[in-house]
């Protein structure tokens, strides 16, 4: 009973169905392929993607005014390079992406892609040039080409194998009752959370867009799909601006630049030797890390979370 009234509980409770509302937005937006609600500007043009990059200007945002949840936010995610997003659960880090796909206007601030600001380019145009790999993939009630395809409506059946072969997906898909046609979704075939994540990594490839989002999982696949997860992921990042929020240590030591957010802000920003010498917040998260483990989730999920 008394547990019931505890409200760092019932916070974790809002938090969950809060996280669940932006997958369902998600949902409709990337995988239903549907027209957004929100409209497009007056005059939008196609937004005109060459290297890639990505620019955050003095972002203010909050879903209601009266909790600002990104404070005068600046940051750049240089083409093709891995920029890692990290910082304590509730500082900000899904928001950031949410604000890159537009799925809310900004309070104040620009963001831009190759110098373009995105509210003023088609959602349509938008949406091509950005690929978003979540911790959960959603899959729908359909064969696995299907799921895989909408990545991109009208590939190919042999593009969608091609798709599937460089994300590791493709000898399991082989290796269900029907291959490509297997139904999977909510009565078809249940998948692990390794192989659900290739196929959307594989939709990424369909995709083949320029800037990569990644919210990296923050559980432990099996160590095969493990290992298959991260070498299918190695490889699509490759050449992509992509910005990753970070749960794995390699992924944040080895990213081009890391950004460290708390409540809304950058608190720091610098390469993993850069931040481990400037001794600050960052240095600190890794060294209770080392004592806890591979996960920046460490042993309670308090320090990193998603
Ligand atoms: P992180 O990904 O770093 O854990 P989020 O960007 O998910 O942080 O959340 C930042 C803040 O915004 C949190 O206080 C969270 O409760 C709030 N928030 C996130 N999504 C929504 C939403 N759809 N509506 C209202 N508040 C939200
Ligand atoms: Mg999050």
């Amino acid at each position: 009973l008394l547990m019931a009234y505890d409200p760092a509980r019932r916070l974790a409770r809002v938090q969950v169905g809060i996280e669940r509302a932006l997958v369902n937005a998600r949902m409709i937006y990337e995988i239903l392929d549907v027209e957004p609600h929100q409209r497009d500007a007056a005059g939008a043009v196609a937004l005109k993607v060459g290297k890639g990059e990505v620019a955050f200007d003095k972002i203010n945002f909050g879903y209601t005014p009266e909790n600002p949840v990104l404070r005068n936010l600046s940051f750049t995610a240089p083409a093709g390079k891995t920029t890692a997003i990290v910082g304590a659960s509730g500082a900000g880090k899904s928001t950031v992406i949410a604000l890159l796909e537009r799925f809310y206007d900004l309070d104040s601030g620009r963001i831009t892609i190759d110098g373009q600001d995105i509210a003023t380019v088609t959602k349509r145009s938008l949406r091509e040039n950005i690929a978003y790999v979540s911790q959960q993939p959603y899959l729908f009630e359909g064969t696995i080409a299907d799921n895989i395809r909408y990545g991109r409506a009208d590939a190919s059946d042999a593009e969608v194998r091609e798709a599937a072969k460089q994300a590791y997906a493709h000898e399991f898909i082989e290796s269900q009752p029907q291959g490509y046609d297997t139904v999977v979704g909510e009565n078809g075939v249940t998948l692990s959370g390794g192989q659900r994540q290739r196929l959307a990594i594989a939709r990424a490839f369909l995709r083949n867009a320029p800037v990569l989002l990644l919210d990296e999982a923050t559980s432990a696949l099996d160590n095969e799909s493990e290992a298959q997860v991260q070498t299918a992921l190695a490889t699509v990042m490759r050449g992509r601006t992509t910005i990753v929020i970070a749960h794995r240590l390699s992924t944040v030591v080895n990213a081009d630049q890391i950004i460290v957010m708390d409540a809304g802000e950058v608190i720091e920003r610098g390469t993993h030797d850069t931040l481990m010498a400037l001794d600050g917040i960052y240095a600190r998260f890794q060294q209770m890390q080392t004592i806890r483990g591979s996960n920046l989730l460490g042993g309670t999920g308090q320090e990193y979370g998603q």
